[in-house]
């Protein structure tokens, strides 16, 4: 017993080990007897970009409808409805009470960009342009459409973007409207790192220049490091409670995070430190050849994209990390590999078996999960299945459920263990990072990197999310050149020189926090940037 519960723990918070101080208070919210309980709220600052970073089902969104007026705070009470003097005097005194004080006089305006962007097509019927012309509340929509690279799509109807490009026309439509309160629910998934870059730029410069409040949630720990003046973790028991802190520096809560200890809170919120070994690079892999591959090239009609690769090999049992940016050929070059898509030039006929896990998930079959994930493989619900694929990917709590009611982030674990439960030779996964939340993406890292060491595979994994390319992979697949007209890639290199080839085209460089060792992109123009891109060192250091 933790002390407040005198029988039963009702939120069976096991990994909870002191109870916080919060509990004992009333919550701001609660959506019924025993039901999902919220402690604390984020307080929106005018000028700065708040993040709040924590677990999905923590009740991230919860407090942003509270504070974008769509839902009164029942500070616990459930079923009544206290008025505004009664949550005022719950916050007098914090960092809250202007805002709440402006909420309550009707003074705040709010715009929103939403979590899956997957779902705006079921939502507007029309051209992307007639979407951002709603939006367009301050006169910088072409500024907008510009900097975000989307204006050759504006023309497009809703129905035919790609998943990137439905995200930037989200954040244009967004950042268009002229609010006092901008809500951010991820802005990552589906864009390359420069892209990311540039979205968080552009919030940046609206906080700045429009003395505006933004809140972002982001899992993308580089980008939100890059992007946030302060932090707000939100840790927990997902579906049962959750506790949002009152604000932290960017780079504590960050550490704080991985570490799994809040420092003043007291709070062990995870039983095992995230860490990133400063590896010397991983050594690449001496396994048998999976696969050796000759010059490729690939064309999609006369004027449009085409794709040389040069010849490499893959390894048994690596991890491959692929990356460059969108558009570039990374999928065409997937596709070629399993077989799916005949080169203009050369051939592969590799004989392999590959299992291939795309980048926008599409099963959206009446099923339930467990009887999909069955259907996959004779393996299903072994012990040996359980501790390689379901345990790791978190599906315990879905397996119940119609694959069709799944969250974002569930149906991507739903999707990764699907891929791996193939039996195959070759593992191809596309963005398996979006929409998992920090901890399920080293979770999920493991997993694949450990499912191709038992099993004499290979994985090549597309992702965006440098975080976790570093805590996967053992050699990089570069691919550069210019998006939508045409593409290369480098032979598979190790992950030092990789990294470099790769940040060197971005411009960016990364340096090494001190105390968890986590990549972090250095100021452009700054003393160790300049260093570091003269040593020609970008991401590893010397
Ligand atoms: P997050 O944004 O961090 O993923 P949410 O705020 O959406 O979390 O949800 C937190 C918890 O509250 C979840 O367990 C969710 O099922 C529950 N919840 C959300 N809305 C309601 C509601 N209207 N009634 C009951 N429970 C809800
Ligand atoms: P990436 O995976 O790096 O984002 P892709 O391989 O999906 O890139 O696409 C590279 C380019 O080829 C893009 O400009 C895309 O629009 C174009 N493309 C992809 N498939 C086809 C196709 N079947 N016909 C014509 N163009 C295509």
């Amino acid at each position: 017993s933790c002390g407040i519960c005198v029988n039963k723990c009702p939120f069976d918070a096991i990994e909870i080990i002191n109870l916080p101080q919060e509990l004992t208070d009333e919550p701001v919210h609660r959506y019924g007897e025993n039901a999902f309980a919220l402690y604390g709220l984020p307080a929106p600052q005018e000028g700065q970009v708040t993040g709040i970073l924590g677990p999905n089902g923590i009740g991230k969104t919860t407090a942003v409808r509270i504070l974008a007026d769509e839902m009164a705070p029942n500070l616990g009470q459930y079923g009544q409805e206290p008025s505004w003097e009664e949550i005022l005097d719950e916050y007098r005194g914090t960092a809250l009470q202007d805002y709440l004080e402006d909420m309550r006089d009707g003074d705040v305006d709010v715009a929103r960009k939403p979590q899956y962007v997957d779902r705006i097509p079921d939502q507007f019927d029309g051209k992307a342009r007639e979407l951002l012309e709603q939006t367009d509340e301050r006169g910088e929509l072409d500024y907008l459409i510009d900097r975000t690279g989307i204006r050759p799509v504006v023309d497009n109807h809703i129905d035919d973007l790609s998943g990137g490009e439905l995200q930037r026309v989200a954040l244009v439509a967004t950042l268009a409207r002229d609010a006092d309160f901008y809500f951010l629910d991820e802005i990552t998934p589906y864009l390359d790192i420069g892209q990311r870059m540039t979205a968080a730029r552009l919030i940046r410069e609206l906080a700045e220049e429009g003395d505006r409040s933004m809140l972002v949630v982001e899992h993308d720990l580089a980008i939100l490091d890059l992007l946030a003046d302060n932090i707000n973790v939100a840790y927990g028991s997902p579906g049962a409670f959750g506790i949002i802190t009152s604000p932290k520096s960017t780079k504590n809560g960050i550490n704080e995070y991985l570490s799994g200890y809040l420092e003043n809170e007291n709070m062990r919120i995870r039983q095992t430190e995230i860490e990133f070994e400063e590896h010397a690079p991983r050594t690449a892999s001496t396994g048998d050849v999976v696969i050796e591959y000759p010059d490729l090239q690939k064309s999609y009609g006369e004027d449009e994209f085409s794709l040389d690769v040069e010849a490499g090999t893959i390894r048994e049992s690596e991890v491959l990390g692929v990356v460059g940016p969108n558009g570039i050929g990374k999928s065409t070059f997937a596709k070629m590999l399993a077989g799916r898509l005949e080169p203009s030039e050369g051939s592969v006929d590799t004989g392999l078996d590959i299992a291939y896990k795309p980048q926008y998930i599409d099963i959206d079959q009446p099923m339930r999960v467990d009887a999909f994930l069955a259907s996959i493989t004779d393996d299903f619900g072994t012990s040996y299945w359980n501790t390689e694929i379901a345990q790791p990917l978190q599906l315990d709590a879905v397996m119940e459920q119609q694959l069709t009611d799944l969250s974002g982030g569930e149906r991507q674990r739903v999707a990764i263990a699907a891929c791996l439960s193939k039996d195959a030779d070759l593992y191809l996964l596309d963005e398996p990072s979006a929409h998992l939340d920090v901890e399920q993406r080293v979770l999920a890292t493991s997993a694949i990197r450990r499912y191709a060491e038992n099993h004499d595979a290979t994985a090549m994994v597309i992702d965006h999310d440098i975080y976790m390319i570093d805590l996967l992979a053992d050699r990089l697949l570069v691919f550069d050149g210019e998006p939508a007209k045409s593409g290369h890639a480098a032979p598979p290199q190790g992950m030092r020189e990789g990294m470099n080839e790769f940040l060197s085209n971005l411009d960016i460089t990364f340096r090494r926090d001190e105390r968890t060792s986590r990549p972090r992109i250095n100021k452009p123009g700054s003393q160790l940037d300049r260093k570091q891109k003269n040593a020609g060192e970008y991401y590893y250091s010397p």
